[in-house]
């Protein structure tokens, strides 16, 4: 009834934030039932997310960027699936991210399926509104170029960012056929081009497989970007790529993008450019955990393919990702907060 609709008078308090927004109790209700949002976490429009949540996670189903095998657009919906498996606090490092910020699926932003560049700029509009707001936003893929238009709402606000990649591609192309600047191939060479992302602070992990052509890699080296690709991280180990990563962006605002096919297809063959003697699942994990305390502004997990990921196992590691990227952005927004109390104090 429209009359019970009342207005809310006083903004809620933090710890009726808290206890609002975190995810349905799998004691309660049963973790195969309810309706699937991100992480079983209750749904909220993203216009009633500033001054309500912290974090919000936010679907892009769009795949009008790819350049082979498409079906991302179909990604959120999966990943949402296989996120009712996560619980509540990481075994790895006992973050509990919904203990330090109030978390809401925002939904999915409403994209244009056969138009790339109105649909880059609907996520630019939506992920500006969610930052300008004070809400740090998680997004789940799409395919890579949805990164691109994220940046620009981020550094509308922040500046130019740094950025952690963990891929098996740079996507640092110029053009595809024919002209073509907008793909998944190309997103961080639009944003340095944009100057939104900061070459100088930006790393790329994982990078192997095969180039169109030899000189692929040049141009990410000319503007900076430290490339530790995946001989590099296997011949000197996972903990010497974070250090040096870490080493990398510093403690200026860094943004997180994970691409699944930076993990070895034998764990999450479920996407559209797969490319052998990458990630274990297992080595994914601790890559990931190696970045907590950094002061990270966003994040995003991007490339599962349902129609490629024919066992679901593609969509239940990239939730698991997911749900560590959360436990990074909450803690390192968690601290943000605290230091601004301190400072606030004093
Ligand atoms: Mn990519
Ligand atoms: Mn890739």
């Amino acid at each position: 009834m429209a009359q019970n609709l009342k207005k809310k008078t006083e903004p809620a308090s933090r710890e009726q934030r808290l206890e609002a927004y975190r995810p349905l109790s799998g004691m309660v209700v049963p973790r195969f039932a309810g309706i699937s949002t991100f992480m079983r976490l209750p749904y909220l429009a993203p216009n009633q997310a500033p001054g309500e949540i912290d974090i919000a996670i936010l679907g892009i189903p769009f795949d009008g960027a790819t350049t082979n095998r498409p079906g991302t657009r179909l990604g959120p919906r999966q990943v949402r699936e296989a996120s009712s498996l996560m619980r509540l606090v990481n075994y790895g490092t006992l973050v509990a991210p919904y203990d330090l910020c109030a978390c809401a699926d925002v939904g999915d932003v409403p994209v244009n399926p056969i138009d790339v560049q109105d649909t880059l700029r609907r996520i630019e509009a939506e992920v500006s509104y969610l930052h300008q707001g004070g809400v740090t936003p998680l997004s789940i893929g799409g395919d890579h170029i949805v990164s691109y238009p994220i940046l620009r709402a981020l550094a509308a606000k922040s500046g130019p960012v740094g950025m952690i990649h963990v891929d098996a591609h740079s996507d640092t192309g110029d053009t595809f056929f024919g002209g073509q600047k907008l793909t998944h191939g190309t997103p961080f060479r639009r944003a340095i081009e944009d100057g939104v992302l900061d070459p100088k602070r930006m790393v790329q992990i994982g990078i192997r497989g095969h180039m169109y052509a030899a000189d692929d890699r040049e141009w990410a080296l000319d503007q900076g970007i430290r490339i530790i690709d995946m001989d590099e991280v296997v011949e000197k180990g996972i903990p010497y790529a974070i250090a040096e990563a870490r080493r990398i962006v510093g403690m200026d605002a860094t943004y997180f993008t994970f691409d699944i096919d930076s993990i070895d297809p034998a764990f999450a063959p479920g996407t559209g450019t797969p490319e052998i003697g990458g990630f274990t699942s297992r080595e994914a994990l601790q890559l990931v955990r190696g970045f907590r305390h950094l002061n990270l502004i966003g994040a995003d997990m991007v490339e599962v393919s349902p129609p490629l990921d024919q066992s679901g196992g593609t969509a239940l590691v990239g939730a698991s990702i997911a749900f560590e990227l959360l436990c990074l952005l909450a803690e390192a927004r968690a601290e943000r907060a605290s230091k601004e109390t301190r400072l606030n104090v004093v």
